[in-house]
Protein backbone atom coordinates (compact mmCIF):
# COMPACT_ATOMS: atom_id res chain seq x y z
CA UNK A 1 0.00 0.00 0.00
CA UNK A 2 1.63 3.13 -0.63
CA UNK A 3 0.95 6.54 0.00
CA UNK A 4 -0.91 9.19 -0.37
CA UNK A 5 -4.14 7.32 -0.08
CA UNK A 6 -7.39 9.10 -1.20
CA UNK A 7 -9.11 10.33 1.91
CA UNK A 8 -12.38 12.10 1.51
CA UNK A 9 -14.05 13.80 4.58
CA UNK A 10 -15.91 15.48 6.69
CA UNK A 11 -15.66 16.30 10.66
CA UNK A 12 -16.57 18.59 12.75
CA UNK A 13 -17.88 18.37 16.61
CA UNK A 14 -21.12 17.71 17.21
CA UNK A 15 -22.66 17.57 14.05
CA UNK A 16 -21.19 14.72 11.80
CA UNK A 17 -17.60 13.09 11.31
CA UNK A 18 -16.80 10.65 8.43
CA UNK A 19 -13.83 9.81 6.78
CA UNK A 20 -13.73 7.49 3.14
CA UNK A 21 -10.71 5.61 2.39
CA UNK A 22 -10.82 4.67 -0.68
CA UNK A 23 -7.53 2.10 -1.86
CA UNK A 24 -8.77 0.31 1.51
CA UNK A 25 -12.64 0.31 0.65
CA UNK A 26 -13.02 1.83 4.09
CA UNK A 27 -15.05 4.56 6.07
CA UNK A 28 -14.25 5.85 9.91
CA UNK A 29 -17.40 6.55 11.00
CA UNK A 30 -20.91 7.32 9.50
CA UNK A 31 -21.68 10.89 10.61
CA UNK A 32 -24.88 12.62 8.91
CA UNK A 33 -23.68 13.57 5.02
CA UNK A 34 -21.89 10.12 4.52
CA UNK A 35 -24.14 8.79 1.53
CA UNK A 36 -25.01 12.65 0.01
CA UNK A 37 -21.01 13.79 0.42
CA UNK A 38 -19.70 10.82 -1.57
CA UNK A 39 -22.50 9.53 -4.15
CA UNK A 40 -22.15 6.65 -5.99
CA UNK A 41 -18.50 6.59 -4.76
CA UNK A 42 -20.24 5.42 -0.97
CA UNK A 43 -20.88 1.74 -2.66
CA UNK A 44 -17.16 1.39 -2.50
CA UNK A 45 -17.33 1.43 0.91
CA UNK A 46 -17.31 -2.75 1.99
CA UNK A 47 -16.89 -2.15 5.87
CA UNK A 48 -17.61 0.59 8.25
CA UNK A 49 -15.68 1.23 11.47
CA UNK A 50 -17.89 3.11 14.09
CA UNK A 51 -15.81 4.64 16.69
CA UNK A 52 -18.76 5.07 19.20
CA UNK A 53 -22.81 5.74 19.24
CA UNK A 54 -22.92 9.69 19.46
CA UNK A 55 -25.14 11.06 16.96
CA UNK A 56 -22.40 12.76 15.24
CA UNK A 57 -21.02 9.21 14.00
CA UNK A 58 -23.90 7.26 13.15
CA UNK A 59 -27.11 9.07 11.89
CA UNK A 60 -25.63 8.54 8.59
CA UNK A 61 -25.82 4.87 8.67
CA UNK A 62 -29.38 4.63 8.11
CA UNK A 63 -29.11 6.09 3.95
CA UNK A 64 -25.73 3.98 4.03
CA UNK A 65 -27.77 0.79 4.73
CA UNK A 66 -29.74 1.60 2.45
CA UNK A 67 -28.42 2.36 -0.73
CA UNK A 68 -25.45 -0.08 -0.38
CA UNK A 69 -26.89 -3.59 1.69
CA UNK A 70 -26.25 -6.44 -0.39
CA UNK A 71 -25.99 -9.91 1.09
CA UNK A 72 -23.54 -9.69 3.63
CA UNK A 73 -22.03 -6.41 2.63
CA UNK A 74 -21.66 -3.58 3.51
CA UNK A 75 -19.82 -4.70 6.97
CA UNK A 76 -20.51 -2.55 9.78
CA UNK A 77 -18.20 -2.60 12.88
CA UNK A 78 -18.95 -1.00 16.30
CA UNK A 79 -18.02 -1.08 20.19
CA UNK A 80 -19.04 -4.55 21.10
CA UNK A 81 -21.19 -3.14 24.30
CA UNK A 82 -22.64 0.15 22.91
CA UNK A 83 -26.28 -0.67 22.77
CA UNK A 84 -27.30 1.56 20.19
CA UNK A 85 -26.22 -0.39 17.30
CA UNK A 86 -28.66 -3.07 18.29
CA UNK A 87 -31.46 -0.29 17.90
CA UNK A 88 -30.40 1.04 14.83
CA UNK A 89 -29.85 -2.63 12.97
CA UNK A 90 -33.35 -3.48 14.33
CA UNK A 91 -34.87 -0.33 12.85
CA UNK A 92 -32.85 -0.02 9.54
CA UNK A 93 -33.64 -3.76 9.03
CA UNK A 94 -37.60 -2.83 9.56
CA UNK A 95 -37.71 0.54 7.98
CA UNK A 96 -35.86 -0.60 4.59
CA UNK A 97 -37.03 -4.45 4.42
CA UNK A 98 -36.05 -4.54 0.58
CA UNK A 99 -32.47 -3.10 1.57
CA UNK A 100 -30.17 -6.32 1.62
CA UNK A 101 -28.61 -7.66 4.84
CA UNK A 102 -25.59 -5.59 6.16
CA UNK A 103 -23.90 -7.36 8.48
CA UNK A 104 -23.46 -5.41 12.32
CA UNK A 105 -20.36 -6.99 13.74
CA UNK A 106 -19.79 -5.96 17.43
CA UNK A 107 -15.73 -5.03 18.52
CA UNK A 108 -13.78 -5.97 21.79
CA UNK A 109 -10.57 -4.17 22.48
CA UNK A 110 -7.78 -5.59 20.07
CA UNK A 111 -10.44 -7.54 17.48
CA UNK A 112 -8.70 -7.58 14.77
CA UNK A 113 -10.56 -8.25 11.19
CA UNK A 114 -8.83 -9.17 8.18
CA UNK A 115 -10.08 -7.35 5.04
CA UNK A 116 -8.26 -8.94 2.36
CA UNK A 117 -5.26 -11.46 2.82
CA UNK A 118 -2.52 -8.73 3.24
CA UNK A 119 -4.71 -6.02 5.22
CA UNK A 120 -5.63 -6.46 8.92
CA UNK A 121 -7.56 -3.68 11.04
CA UNK A 122 -7.26 -3.60 14.30
CA UNK A 123 -9.51 -1.89 17.11
CA UNK A 124 -8.58 -0.55 20.49
CA UNK A 125 -10.64 0.81 23.57
CA UNK A 126 -10.93 4.56 24.32
CA UNK A 127 -11.46 6.80 26.83
CA UNK A 128 -14.43 8.98 25.64
CA UNK A 129 -16.96 7.63 27.30
CA UNK A 130 -16.12 7.29 31.00
CA UNK A 131 -16.95 3.26 31.98
CA UNK A 132 -15.68 0.91 33.65
CA UNK A 133 -12.29 -0.36 31.67
CA UNK A 134 -14.08 -3.56 30.68
CA UNK A 135 -17.22 -2.06 29.05
CA UNK A 136 -16.25 -1.01 24.70
CA UNK A 137 -18.32 1.66 23.74
CA UNK A 138 -15.48 3.64 22.28
CA UNK A 139 -12.79 2.28 19.55
CA UNK A 140 -10.02 3.63 17.70
CA UNK A 141 -8.66 1.79 14.58
CA UNK A 142 -5.44 0.77 12.98
CA UNK A 143 -5.23 -0.45 9.40
CA UNK A 144 -2.04 -2.91 8.56
CA UNK A 145 -0.38 -4.38 6.10
CA UNK A 146 1.23 -7.55 6.44
CA UNK A 147 3.84 -9.31 4.80
CA UNK A 148 6.28 -12.31 5.62
CA UNK A 149 9.95 -12.01 5.89
CA UNK A 150 12.61 -15.18 6.66
CA UNK A 151 13.78 -14.68 10.02
CA UNK A 152 17.68 -13.04 10.17
CA UNK A 153 19.03 -16.60 11.57
CA UNK A 154 18.06 -18.03 8.26
CA UNK A 155 19.11 -15.63 5.45
CA UNK A 156 22.78 -16.96 5.35
CA UNK A 157 21.24 -20.25 3.79
CA UNK A 158 21.14 -20.66 -0.10
CA UNK A 159 17.71 -22.13 -1.50
CA UNK A 160 18.57 -25.75 -1.74
CA UNK A 161 19.07 -25.56 2.70
CA UNK A 162 16.29 -23.53 2.72
CA UNK A 163 14.11 -25.79 1.07
CA UNK A 164 15.05 -28.49 3.25
CA UNK A 165 14.45 -26.63 6.22
CA UNK A 166 10.97 -25.92 5.37
CA UNK A 167 10.40 -29.30 4.65
CA UNK A 168 11.19 -30.16 7.98
CA UNK A 169 9.62 -27.58 9.84
CA UNK A 170 7.09 -25.95 8.11
CA UNK A 171 6.96 -22.38 6.10
CA UNK A 172 5.83 -20.21 9.11
CA UNK A 173 8.46 -21.92 11.72
CA UNK A 174 11.27 -20.08 9.60
CA UNK A 175 8.94 -16.92 8.98
CA UNK A 176 8.16 -13.67 10.72
CA UNK A 177 5.11 -11.59 10.36
CA UNK A 178 6.18 -7.79 9.00
CA UNK A 179 2.84 -5.52 10.21
CA UNK A 180 3.30 -1.71 8.70
CA UNK A 181 0.54 0.63 10.22
CA UNK A 182 -0.29 2.76 7.10
CA UNK A 183 -3.12 4.71 8.82
CA UNK A 184 -5.05 5.15 11.77
CA UNK A 185 -7.92 6.89 13.04
CA UNK A 186 -8.21 8.41 17.11
CA UNK A 187 -11.62 8.49 17.08
CA UNK A 188 -12.92 10.81 19.78
CA UNK A 189 -10.88 10.40 22.80
CA UNK A 190 -9.05 11.83 25.07
CA UNK A 191 -5.30 12.30 25.07
CA UNK A 192 -4.29 9.06 27.16
CA UNK A 193 -1.10 8.05 29.22
CA UNK A 194 0.06 5.37 26.61
CA UNK A 195 -0.34 7.44 23.67
CA UNK A 196 3.32 7.55 22.28
CA UNK A 197 3.49 3.89 22.51
CA UNK A 198 -0.20 3.13 20.75
CA UNK A 199 0.86 5.46 18.07
CA UNK A 200 4.39 4.97 17.87
CA UNK A 201 4.27 2.84 14.33
CA UNK A 202 1.77 4.41 12.73
CA UNK A 203 2.95 6.37 9.30
CA UNK A 204 -0.99 8.58 8.92
CA UNK A 205 -2.66 9.17 12.03
CA UNK A 206 -6.31 10.99 11.83
CA UNK A 207 -6.57 12.36 15.51
CA UNK A 208 -9.15 14.65 15.96
CA UNK A 209 -8.44 17.68 17.67
CA UNK A 210 -11.70 19.20 19.69
CA UNK A 211 -10.97 22.48 20.95
CA UNK A 212 -8.30 24.97 21.80
CA UNK A 213 -5.83 24.42 25.34
CA UNK A 214 -7.40 27.76 26.06
CA UNK A 215 -10.61 26.31 26.69
CA UNK A 216 -9.76 23.48 28.80
CA UNK A 217 -11.96 24.12 31.58
CA UNK A 218 -14.81 24.58 29.51
CA UNK A 219 -14.60 21.69 28.26
CA UNK A 220 -14.61 19.40 31.86
CA UNK A 221 -17.82 21.36 33.06
CA UNK A 222 -19.85 21.40 29.84
CA UNK A 223 -18.41 17.70 28.25
CA UNK A 224 -19.42 14.70 30.13
CA UNK A 225 -17.24 12.66 27.18
CA UNK A 226 -14.01 13.10 26.54
CA UNK A 227 -12.15 15.22 23.34
CA UNK A 228 -8.34 15.95 22.64
CA UNK A 229 -6.81 19.48 22.60
CA UNK A 230 -4.62 20.50 19.50
CA UNK A 231 -1.91 21.52 21.59
CA UNK A 232 -1.43 18.39 23.15
CA UNK A 233 -1.89 16.64 20.04
CA UNK A 234 0.66 18.23 18.08
CA UNK A 235 3.44 18.08 20.87
CA UNK A 236 2.27 14.53 20.86
CA UNK A 237 2.84 14.46 16.93
CA UNK A 238 6.21 15.79 17.66
CA UNK A 239 7.36 12.79 19.43
CA UNK A 240 6.21 10.45 16.99
CA UNK A 241 9.26 8.77 14.70
CA UNK A 242 7.66 6.36 12.51
CA UNK A 243 5.10 9.81 11.82
CA UNK A 244 4.82 10.42 8.12
CA UNK A 245 1.63 12.48 7.73
CA UNK A 246 -1.14 14.39 10.67
CA UNK A 247 -4.77 14.65 9.58
CA UNK A 248 -6.70 16.73 12.34
CA UNK A 249 -10.64 16.82 12.71
CA UNK A 250 -13.46 17.05 14.78
CA UNK A 251 -12.51 21.12 15.51
CA UNK A 252 -15.50 22.54 17.98
CA UNK A 253 -17.96 24.79 15.35
CA UNK A 254 -16.91 27.78 18.05
CA UNK A 255 -13.86 28.56 15.60
CA UNK A 256 -13.18 30.40 12.68
CA UNK A 257 -11.22 28.65 10.08
CA UNK A 258 -8.47 31.51 9.80
CA UNK A 259 -8.72 30.91 13.71
CA UNK A 260 -7.82 26.75 13.43
CA UNK A 261 -5.45 27.37 10.72
CA UNK A 262 -3.40 30.00 12.72
CA UNK A 263 -2.91 28.02 15.68
CA UNK A 264 -2.01 24.69 13.57
CA UNK A 265 0.57 26.58 12.45
CA UNK A 266 1.69 28.39 15.34
CA UNK A 267 1.47 25.10 17.90
CA UNK A 268 3.01 22.82 14.46
CA UNK A 269 5.77 26.00 14.44
CA UNK A 270 6.45 25.55 18.48
CA UNK A 271 7.06 21.58 18.62
CA UNK A 272 9.25 21.47 16.00
CA UNK A 273 6.76 19.62 13.67
CA UNK A 274 8.65 18.27 10.42
CA UNK A 275 5.62 16.24 8.85
CA UNK A 276 3.16 17.51 7.07
CA UNK A 277 -0.20 18.17 8.43
CA UNK A 278 -4.11 18.30 6.42
CA UNK A 279 -6.96 19.64 8.85
CA UNK A 280 -10.84 19.29 7.67
CA UNK A 281 -12.32 22.58 8.79
CA UNK A 282 -15.45 22.67 10.17
CA UNK A 283 -18.69 22.87 7.79
CA UNK A 284 -16.53 21.46 5.28
CA UNK A 285 -16.34 18.20 3.06
CA UNK A 286 -12.62 17.53 2.15
CA UNK A 287 -12.17 15.82 -1.37
CA UNK A 288 -8.71 14.13 -1.96
CA UNK A 289 -7.69 15.59 1.25
CA UNK A 290 -4.04 14.39 0.93
CA UNK A 291 -3.60 16.34 -2.26
CA UNK A 292 -4.59 19.76 -0.79
CA UNK A 293 -1.96 21.89 0.27
CA UNK A 294 -0.69 20.75 3.91
CA UNK A 295 -1.64 23.86 6.04
CA UNK A 296 1.73 23.02 7.45
CA UNK A 297 5.14 21.38 6.51
ZN1 LIG B 1 -17.85 13.40 17.82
Amino acid sequence: MSLPLTITGFSTALFSTWYFIEELGIVFDAGDGLSAGLLQKSRKVKHAFISHADRDHITGLLQFHQLNAQEGFPKIYYPIHSGSFQALRSFSEKFDPQAGTTEWIGLNHADEIQLKPNLMVQAFRNAHIPVAETFIKSLGFKVYTTRTKLKSDYTHLNQNELLHLIKERGRDALHELIKTNVIAYSGDTPQEPDDLEKWSDVKLLIHEATFFKRDAALIQHAHINKHSLLEDVIEMASQLKNLEQLVLGHFSKRYEHEEIDLQIKTCCKHFGIKIPVYRLLPGQVHRKLLSEDPIYN
